[in-house]
């Protein structure tokens, strides 16, 4: 049976969700993810006493405790929505002004996404809050999609929405399977 012989729906099951990523995509390590207007990664570990107060105010709950019980980001189940209140409840000088920018994080899309596979989706696209994905078609094929880099903020909300995980978050790169 082809993928393209494949219902969606069997697809969202997540059957398929292992072939149709490699290997290398599964098990990539990425560095964690601490909250938005954090100082450098190196700074953060030095000065975090690891209270926990950040994951208590966190309105999404995506504030989860990582390596060493320090304070990361997990997408999974919600998106930063910049509220600023980990920011605020922390008395640890291991945070910037709320005035710049929270953090230079974009997404990028992996060979995973259904449309490369000639499967119609467009989860990201509905759940993008900054309009930053947008469809184009393709001839003979099912419509793509573009990430407008200057408008996506990190917020990650897209991330748990597509069904096959193809999506991730990563400082200040561009998207490399879609422009
Ligand atoms: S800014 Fe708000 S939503 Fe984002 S991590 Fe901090 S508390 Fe959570
Ligand atoms: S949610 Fe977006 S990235 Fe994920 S499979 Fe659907 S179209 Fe592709
Ligand atoms: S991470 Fe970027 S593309 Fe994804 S929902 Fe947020 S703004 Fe949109």
């Amino acid at each position: 049976m082809t993928v393209e012989n494949l219902s969606r729906r069997q697809l969202l099951r997540g059957k398929l969700l292992t072939s149709l990523q490699s290997k290398s995509e599964q098990t990539e390590d990425f560095a964690p993810i601490r909250p938005p207007w954090s100082v450098t990664d190196e700074e953060f570990i030095a000065q975090c006493t690891r209270c926990g107060e950040c994951l208590n105010v966190c309105e999404t709950h995506i504030l989860v405790k990582g390596d060493g019980d320090f304070p990361e980001l997990s997408f999974e189940h919600g998106e930063c929505t910049f509220c600023g209140k980990c920011v605020d409840i922390c008395e640890q000088p291991i945070f910037r002004p709320k005035e710049e920018t929270p953090w230079s994080y974009k997404i990028s899309i992996s060979t995973g996404c259904l449309t490369e596979h000639r499967i119609e989706c467009r989860s990201c696209q509905d759940s993008c809050p900054q309009n930053a994905i947008r469809f184009r078609l393709q001839l003979g094929g099912v419509a793509k999609p573009s990430v407008a880099l200057e408008s996506c903020n990190g917020c990650g909300a897209c991330v748990a929405s597509c069904p096959t995980k193809a999506i991730s978050i990563r400082r200040g790169i561009v998207n490399d399977n879609h422009e």
